[in-house]
């Protein structure tokens, strides 16, 4: 039966057996899914859901305000959109330089938890991809950690859909390495955020810490407008 509480159930199971001792946390990334979508998700027990875009996303939220959800942007931040950003969300994994961090920290509510950031790397060095270089990590993981409001959780990355499994499983094994580096300096980092629908097997066993699942969960998305 291909219905979403299968696809769900079929990636808990595989997630359970690649990763025995837990810890895996999974992002259900429901960009271009109605909240109808989200919602039976979340029925499911499903809370932590990725958005790529602010207006969609914040048009969803406001459709399931009744829910307790953790909303995580994963897609690429403007800096015009930086305010809702801090506002209506807890995570965001797509911060990939220097100028949006002070904007983010400014614009965090007061009343809400400081907020969670990942640290987007392009770790292929792809030139119409986002992120920044990893060399930039350091730095940015420092300017990070000095404000009030956000609080540095790790790295994210979109390594290149190389056919090759040798190339992409090198890609995810460089993040570890950066991951690692950066918790020498930042012991409080837990998120390393790699792997979806395709290849979270292979980023799990290099280390991910947390998958961000699409359309192995919710189907081939609905073609965007
Ligand atoms: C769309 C998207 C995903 C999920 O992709 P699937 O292949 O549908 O699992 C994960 N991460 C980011 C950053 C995305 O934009």
């Amino acid at each position: 039966m291909d219905t979403l509480e299968a696809r769900y159930r079929l990636l808990l199971d595989g997630l359970r057996r690649s990763a025995p001792d837990g810890g895996i946390r999974l992002l259900a990334v429901s960009k271009a899914q109605p909240a109808a979508a989200v919602r039976a998700l979340a029925a499911l027990g499903q809370c932590a859901f990725g958005e790529n875009y602010v207006q969609e996303a914040l048009a969803k939220q406001r459709e399931l305000a009744d829910l307790k959800l953790e909303w995580h942007l994963i897609g690429p931040l403007q800096s015009n959109k930086s305010r809702e950003a801090a506002r209506h969300f807890d995570w965001v994994q797509s911060v990939d330089r220097a100028k949006l961090l002070p904007l983010l920290d400014r614009e965090r509510p007061a009343d809400r938890p400081a907020l969670n950031v990942l640290l987007q790397v392009n770790i292929d060095g792809e030139a119409s991809k986002s992120g920044c270089a990893p060399e930039d990590v350091m730095a940015l993981a420092e300017a990070a950690a000095a404000l009030p409001r956000l609080r540095l959780r790790g790295l994210m990355a979109i390594p290149e859909p190389h056919p090759d499994t040798a190339q992409r499983r090198a890609a995810f094994a460089r993040m570890r390495a950066l991951f690692e580096a950066l918790r020498e300096r930042h012991p409080g980092c837990d998120t390393l955020s790699m792997g979806m629908s395709e290849d979270w097997p292979l980023a799990l066993a290099e280390g991910a810490t947390l998958i961000r699942v699409g359309s192995a969960l919710f189907g081939a998305r609905p073609a965007t407008p």
